[in-house]
């Protein structure tokens, strides 16, 4: 027989609105009677570990991100700025363009192998769940698809198949979710692939303008229709991932100025958490105050070097109920209640 306190099932559909939800009982959890549990006692046990999310269609993504950026790495420097006549030009420009670069697959890098936040995978356990003394009648809900305490705002994904904090969406294009932990290098990766954009379409329109004032065939060494064809299509790469990337750049600093991911505001779920201020959520994303370590993708975020932040999950069986309520009665009632639910 079940305890009556395990009888809400599918939390992801009623997650915060468990006693609206379909088919529930009015014995069902209402949204006040959960408890958010704080971010140290869940969290990710593999974020010193190497993360890469073996997804064919991700990666695919991902190389072909780098191809891009190689090809405009190859015709600013061999059709544009080395057989430019001025060599200030070439080396400023060839400096600067360069610097970008680097920034911007240095950010593509730690989005993809940083943990976005992944919540410990199978810690649905009895053993876990008395580690972490919860006061009675507190309430943790369970993702049935990864067998997880799910903390609060967070998300199950169905490509990276964890239980992602704070997750703000999946990109294909990093291969990876968007989340707590990784947002600030994905934000650096949008900011500075805008920047190189910019920059190559300012020197597209620099050597057409001198290509026209002077002969063409001089203005590259390569022959006029390939310099052409190879400038109209930097052209258009820098055009669409100008677009693309400043558009994301500013949706991100917006959800982290609103204190409100993506997915949030996809499924209704915004007012249901205190929000931070927008400079404090900035500084929160960004590891810390304002300096120029912001716009490094080489410096880490603060909370992830916090020790008590990696906690050892205990090991044993999967309780199988979604919706975890910790009995108002005695530690006896307790016991049953988990055994309740393991057999
Ligand atoms: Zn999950
Ligand atoms: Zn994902």
């Amino acid at each position: 027989m079940r305890s009556p306190v395990h009888r809400c099932r599918d939390t992801e559909r009623g997650r915060g609105q468990a006693g609206a939800a379909s088919g529930m009982g009015s014995n069902c959890l209402q949204p006040e009677q959960r408890i958010p549990i704080s971010k140290d006692v869940i969290t990710a046990s593999s974020a010193s570990a190497m993360w890469f999310i073996k997804d064919a269609c991700g990666i695919v993504c991902a190389v072909i991100t780098w191809l891009l950026v190689v090809y405009a790495e190859f015709v600013v420097m061999f059709v544009m700025l080395l057989p430019a006549k001025d060599l200030t030009y070439s080396i400023i420009n060839g400096i600067v363009f360069n610097f970008l670069a680097f920034l911007a697959l240095a950010s593509h890098l730690r989005a993809m192998c940083t943990d976005p936040g992944a919540v410990p995978k199978g810690n649905a356990t009895r053993e876990y769940i008395e580690s972490l003394h919860l006061k009675p009648g507190q309430v943790v809900y369970k993702c049935p698809k990864c067998c997880s305490i799910k903390p609060d705002r967070a998300h199950h994904c169905s490509v990276c198949k964890r239980c992602i904090r704070k997750m703000d969406h999946h990109c294909p294009w990093v291969n990876n979710c968007v989340g707590e932990n990784n947002q600030k290098y994905f934000v650096l990766f949008t900011m500075y692939i805008a920047l190189v954009s910019l920059h190559c379409l300012v020197m597209v329109v620099f050597h057409f303008l001198y290509c026209f004032e002077d002969d063409w065939t001089k203005c590259s060494s390569f022959s006029p229709p390939a310099t052409v064809i190879l400038l109209i299509l930097l052209c258009f790469e820098g055009l669409l991932f100008l677009i693309f990337t400043s558009v994301m750049f500013g949706t991100q600093v917006h959800s982290i100025c609103t204190d409100e991911t993506g997915i949030e505001r996809l499924k209704g779920e915004t007012g249901k958490w205190k929000k931070v201020p927008c400079w404090e959520a900035m500084q929160v994303a960004f590891g810390g105050p304002f300096s120029l370590s912001w716009c490094s993708p080489f410096t880490g975020l603060s909370c992830k070097k916090n020790p008590e932040d990696h906690v050892t999950v205990p090991l044993g069986k999967i309780i199988e109920e979604d919706v975890i309520e910790i009995p108002l009665s005695d530690h006896s009632n307790m016991e049953e209640s988990f055994l309740n639910t393991t057999h």
